[in-house]
């Protein structure tokens, strides 16, 4: 007999399915890039090129070695390299599995061009450092770089691409957008532009090509609105249940630290699932959770295999009573988002740190 404990993440494919329908109808004019990196943010590589193989115009991740196995698999969008090549190997691979790759420097560039054979025709996404700071051509090395491909690999497709910084901010992406107009000059090419943020808010920022990643796996990249509110789905459950059921007195305390004190007779529940799995051991005493459909409140300091929450309004909760982290589950429903915040991070952070330890389960409906 297998006793398993509990704890599993849920993967839905038909949302990641249907939130890129949403990339597609706020961006009609624009191709896509699904992006799948850091395991599809934690929803699974594979599983996420799966869902989404038959629509998605392309894939965008980092590591050459994963595009070379979608390359193998049968995949044949366009797969483009985020971060571009870090070794000659790479570099090949870009030739013999036509893969696209980001140039973001003259090194880089060096690298490419001494390891293709000068009459290959890759697909180039030039990066331009419009403000970001992390990865991008400038004034000062940008026109050398166009003049060597020019002349060391003239066939070479290219895009100019940049990457917003704040385009779920305050500040938006006009600054950014002034800055890739000086940069790009007059070139009348393709451009690839918007993250999720870009796709939702900015409309003008989008491009020929847009890279939405966040916005696939349902969660917001906005911090005042929420993915409902978008029309997105949660993609990821983090769902668990009870194992242990405590009543306490006033004054008792709950967990390592005793950082939360009962004022009142309570009942709280321990839940299977801890910072081991990847809940976020920052989340503090009232970040929601939910157990058998009613929203309730996390207890306590999260331990490495347990956490525990308020079940005193839900009389019913015994052990085995199911239990949402996150996402929509037969525990209720929770916003990976509104745990995020509550931990002082984003969903994207708490998507990628579910542990290796956890099962995965995949929707089929
Ligand atoms: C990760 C990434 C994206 C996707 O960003 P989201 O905010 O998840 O939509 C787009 N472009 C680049 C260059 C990235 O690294």
């Amino acid at each position: 007999m297998k006793i398993s404990r509990p704890i599993r993440v849920r993967i839905a494919p038909d949302a990641i399915l249907d939130n890129y329908r949403a990339v597609r109808r706020h961006a009609p004019k624009s191709r896509a890039f699904a992006v799948v990196k850091a395991d599809a943010y934690g929803h699974g590589q594979w599983r996420a090129v799966q869902a989404l193989r038959g629509e998605a115009d392309g894939f965008a991740l980092l590591e050459c070695e994963n595009a070379v196995a979608l390359r193998e698999a049968g995949i044949d969008q366009p797969i483009l390299l985020l971060e571009g090549i870090f070794s000659a190997r790479d570099a090949r691979a870009v030739g013999e599995y036509g893969l696209s790759t980001v140039i973001h420097c003259p090194e880089q560039l060096d690298l490419l061009l001494g390891n293709l054979p000068p009459d290959t025709a890759p697909d180039i996404c030039l990066k331009l450092n419009t403000g970001m700071n992390r990865l991008g051509f400038t004034v000062a090395t940008l026109a050398r770089a166009r003049q060597r491909l020019a002349d060391e690999l003239p066939r070479a497709r290219l895009t100019l691409m940049t990457h917003f910084a704040e385009a779920d901010g305050e500040r938006g992406v006009a600054w950014q957008m002034e800055r890739f107009r000086a940069l790009a000059g007059d070139w009348t090419g393709p451009v690839c532009l918007g993250n999720s943020a870009a796709i939702l808010r900015h409309p003008d920022a989008h491009g020929d090509w847009v890279r939405p990643g966040i916005m696939l796996y349902g969660a917001s990249p906005f911090a005042e609105t929420s993915a409902a509110e978008l029309g997105l789905r949660p993609a990821m459950t983090l769902e668990s249940a009870i194992i242990a059921v405590q009543d306490l007195q006033p004054g008792d305390r709950v967990g390592y630290g005793g950082t939360f004190t009962a004022d009142r007779p309570m009942r709280i529940g321990v839940v299977a699932c801890g910072y081991a799995d990847g809940y976020p051991r920052h989340a503090p005493n009232g970040t929601p959770i939910a157990v058998m459909g009613e929203r309730t409140r996390l207890l306590g300091r999260v331990s490495m295999d347990m956490l525990a929450c308020d079940l005193t309004g839900i009389p019913d909760a015994h052990i085995g009573a199911p239990v949402t982290l996150w996402g929509h589950g037969i525990g209720g429903e929770v916003p990976a988002d509104e745990v995020a915040a509550a931990a002082g991070t984003i969903a994207y952070e708490l998507f990628c740190a579910v542990a290796p330890r956890v099962p995965v389960t995949v929707d089929h409906d």
